[in-house]
């Protein structure tokens, strides 16, 4: 398993490398029926994330065209709610996650223009999950104790490396099936 509690470096240039770097992320994630990536997720430690809620049920109550995150950071937030998580760096493992209803995010485009966007709803918990694995952060690291308890087994066996995930490169849409297999 890769190690993602690093905490990723911030961009400060956006050359041809890095253009592709963020295609590549989008080709992965579109691949995965993924609807988020963090650049760590594919072993770059770098500040920038991916996300396209675009081809889920959630599109139809809230119009998102794919969005790149670059430095972002979560600068105030409001409200709260607790919505399922998955994450296909942690196969068989999802769980309920209490996080705000709102953010306000402020980060940089592919131009390193700035800009402050209020987000809400679906598009909110996914840029929360996003930008918590740019900070080192899992979903399960918001869960209480007797809930770790529980899936205690799973992240064991996930730590062993006896289970890897198929797209072990992104996120998957909550209520699809999560892919795995069993190492040989
Ligand atoms: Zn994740």
């Amino acid at each position: 398993m890769m190690s993602y509690a690093k905490k990723t470096k911030k961009v400060t240039k956006i050359d041809d490398k890095f253009i592709e770097l963020v295609g590549s992320m989008f080709n992965t994630m579109h691949k995965a029926s993924g609807i988020g990536l963090a650049a760590p997720q594919i072993g770059i430690e770098q500040a920038v994330t991916v996300i396209d809620i675009s081809r889920t049920e959630e599109k139809k109550k809230i119009k998102t065209e794919p969005i790149t995150l670059i430095n972002p950071v979560i600068k105030d937030f409001h409200g709260e709610i607790t919505m399922e998580e998955g994450c296909l760096s942690i196969p068989y493992v999802r769980g309920e996650v209490t996080r705000p209803e709102t953010v306000y995010v402020e980060y940089q485009d592919l131009d390193l223009n700035k800009h402050y966007v209020e987000l809400k709803g679906f598009i909110a918990r996914v840029a929360q999950h996003e930008i918590d694995h740019l900070n080192g952060i899992l979903f399960i690291d918001h869960m209480n104790k007797e809930e770790k308890k529980i899936l205690k087994p799973e992240l064991d066996l996930i730590k062993k490396g006896e289970i890897e995930a198929d797209y072990l490169l992104a996120e998957i849409p909550v209520k699809s099936s999560i892919h795995t297999r069993k190492k040989r």
